[in-house]
């Protein structure tokens, strides 16, 4: 006799603190945002106080969504619920048209058609009720 099949967990979501919480509301809105320094127009992900390089004032920006992957690895084994579900899938470093890094998945295609400069766009997906994360497509998918 087999076991009943478990219902699906939900995958792990961000918990917002003052910092980020302007960036998680506006995925949930499907707007990616990032920082812009109001002294000198650096540009910078993940949140933070200040900007990283003249510690002056930051202002939120929105982004194009448009990328390019700059480095990535495909996830085979991956024994921890919900993940093991979403096999094999894609991490991957992309470097937003504005300048800052991000770390994010690339969805939907075959994991052998990433490639380091592939053009990305973003998407945003409900992983859970209520919360939309930024996930990246190759470009013309
Ligand atoms: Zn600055």
């Amino acid at each position: 006799m087999s076991e009943p099949a478990k219902p699906p967990r939900p995958r792990p979501v961000p918990v917002p603190d003052p910092e980020t919480a302007p960036y998680w509301d506006a995925a949930n809105e499907g707007r990616l945002l990032l920082q812009r320094c109001t002294r000198h127009g650096h540009r910078q992900l993940y949140p933070r106080p200040h900007c990283v390089v003249c510690r002056g004032p930051v202002e939120w920006e929105e982004a194009s969504g448009r990328a390019t992957v700059y480095s990535f690895t495909v996830i085979r084994q991956n024994m921890v619920r919900p993940f093991r579900d979403l096999l094999p899938y894609v991490v991957a470093l992309v470097d937003l048209e504005e300048g800052p890094r991000l770390m994010t998945n690339i969805v939907d295609c075959e994991p052998d058609d990433v490639a380091v400069g592939a053009p990305v766009r973003v998407r945003f997906d409900e992983v859970t009720e209520g919360v939309r994360l930024p996930f990246f497509l190759l470009a013309g998918s």
